[in-house]
C-alpha cells in the first residue's frame, strides 16, 4: 500500500522552507523532483494518509497507458516510483492535514497553517490540489453530527488515539478494512458493520478479517446503521437493522464511518486567487497565480487548452519551478542544464551507469 511509502512529519510543528507543495497527487510529487533539480526545499501536505492523489484514492489498480515510455503502469506502482525518484531530495511531507489558512510571517513570506495547527513559511507556494481535497462523505444517520469528532470518526488521524477503545468500523472499502486490521491489536474490540457480506476492498485484507473472525478476535454483521444513541457527543451503542435480526443496539464508544470520499474544493477558494471554471486561473510561462509567489499545476489549474492529464502536470512542474527559483534564490541566475549533463545532480540522484 502507498500508505508506508513515506514518514510524515508529526503534526503542529513550525516549519520553514523553499516551498509548500499542497497536495501529494502525481504533479505535487514530481514537483518536488523538478524543484530538487534546481536545489528548492518542499514541503508536502495532503489530507489524505497517503502519496498519490486520484492514482491512489480512485484507481490504484488500473492501467494508465499515457505516462511516456511507460507502456503500462498502474496508479499505484506510479505514485510507488515518483516516490523512490524524489527521495533523494528529502521532501517533508504532512499527510492527514488539510492546508486551511494562508497568510504571511513578518518577513514577507507566505505561511500556510493546517487543520492540525501545523505552520509552514516560505517564499512560494505551489498549489497542486487537483479537483480539490479528498473529503470523507458523511453517513446518512440522523443526529450523526451532535457526536462528530468526540466519539464518530471519518479518518483516523493518530492510530494511539482509539487504544482500549470498543470501536464500531462501518463500510466495505479498504479504508473500513485497513482500519478493521490495523487497529485490532490496540482496540478493545472491534466489530465491522457492513450492508453486504461481500467487499470493495483488495481480496487479501477481506481473507485477513474473516481470519480474524474466523479466531474470534473480532465480529462482523451484515446490517445498516439506523441511529446513535448517547449523550452530550459520547455515543454508547449504534442501532443497526439486519435481515436476521431485526432491529437492535450494539453498545460502543466509538464509531468509525468509511462512506467514501469527494473532492471539494475546499480552503483554496479562500486564497484571493482569480478562479475559473472552479479552478485556479494561471500564465502559461510559469504557471503562477494571479498572486505573486503563488503557483498552481496539474488538475487544479486552469488555461485556455489544458488538458486533465498526469502528463501536463508534469510538464507543467518544470516551468512553476524555474518560476519559484527567482523567488527563492532572487539574487542568483538560474543555469539551465540537462541532468545528463550535470554531475553533481547524478551523483545525488545516483543516475551514473
Ligand atoms: C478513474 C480515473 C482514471 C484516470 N486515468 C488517467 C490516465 O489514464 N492518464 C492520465 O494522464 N490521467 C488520468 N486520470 C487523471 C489523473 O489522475 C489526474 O490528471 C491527476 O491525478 C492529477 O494529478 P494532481 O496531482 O493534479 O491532483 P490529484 O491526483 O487530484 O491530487 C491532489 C491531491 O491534493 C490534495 N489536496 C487538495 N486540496 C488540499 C488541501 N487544501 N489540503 C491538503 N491536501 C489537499 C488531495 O487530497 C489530493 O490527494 C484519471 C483520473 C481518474 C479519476
Amino acid at each position: 500500500m502507498a500508505a508506508n511509502l513515506v514518514e510524515s512529519a508529526p503534526p503542529g510543528g513550525a516549519h520553514e522552507t523553499d516551498v509548500i507543495i499542497i497536495g501529494a497527487g502525481p504533479c505535487g510529487l514530481f514537483a518536488v523532483f523538478e524543484l530538487g533539480l534546481l536545489n528548492i526545499k518542499a514541503h508536502v501536505i495532503d489530507i489524505l494518509d497517503k502519496p498519490g492523489g486520484q492514482c491512489t484514492e480512485l484507481y490504484p489498480e488500473k492501467p494508465i497507458l499515457d505516462i511516456p515510455a511507460i507502456k503500462t503502469i498502474t496508479g499505484e506502482q506510479l505514485t510507488k516510483q515518483l516516490i523512490d525518484q524524489i527521495k533523494p531530495f528529502g521532501a517533508t511531507f504532512h499527510l492527514n492535514e488539510m492546508a486551511t489558512g494562508l497568510g504571511k510571517s513578518p518577513d514577507g513570506k507566505w505561511k500556510i497553517e493546517t487543520d492540525l495547527g501545523t505552520t509552514i513559511t516560505a517564499p512560494v507556494i505551489c498549489i497542486a490540489a487537483g479537483g480539490g481535497s479528498f473529503q470523507p462523505k458523511k453517513p446518512p444517520i440522523p443526529g450523526v453530527e451532535d457526536f462528530e469528532g468526540q466519539s464518530v470518526f471519518y479518518a483516523v488521524r493518530q492510530r494511539d488515539a482509539f487504544k482500549g477503545k470498543n470501536i464500531i468500523i462501518a463500510g466495505g472499502g479498504d479504508s473500513a478494512l485497513d482500519w478493521t486490521l490495523n487497529l485490532e491489536p490496540i482496540a478493545e474490540k472491534i466489530t465491522l458493520i457492513h450492508r453486504r457480506p461481500d467487499f470493495r476492498a483488495a481480496p487479501d485484507s477481506v481473507d485477513k478479517m474473516k481470519a480474524l473472525v474466523d479466531a474470534g478476535r473480532i465480529d462482523f454483521h451484515v446490517s445498516q446503521i439506523k441511529g446513535l444513541n448517547g449523550d452530550g457527543g459520547q455515543i454508547e451503542s449504534v442501532s443497526v437493522e439486519s435481515k436476521e435480526d431485526g432491529e437492535h443496539d450494539l453498545p460502543c464508544n466509538t464509531l468509525l464511518a468509511f462512506y467514501g470520499l469527494t473532492m471539494k474544493l475546499g480552503p483554496i477558494a479562500d486564497f484571493g486567487l482569480n478562479f475559473a471554471e472552479n479552478r485556479v486561473e494561471v500564465d502559461t510561462e510559469k504557471f503562477e497565480t494571479s498572486v505573486p509567489g503563488i503557483f498552481c499545476i496539474g488538475d487544479m489549474a486552469y488555461y485556455p487548452g489544458k488538458l486533465k492529464l498526469i502528463l501536463s502536470g508534469f510538464h507543467e512542474s518544470a516551468l512553476m519551478s524555474h518560476g519559484a527559483f527567482h523567488y527563492v534564490f532572487p539574487d542568483k541566475k538560474l543555469k539551465f542544464q540537462h541532468t545528463t549533463s550535470a554531475k553533481d545532480l547524478q551523483a545525488q540522484i545516483g543516475g551514473k551507469s
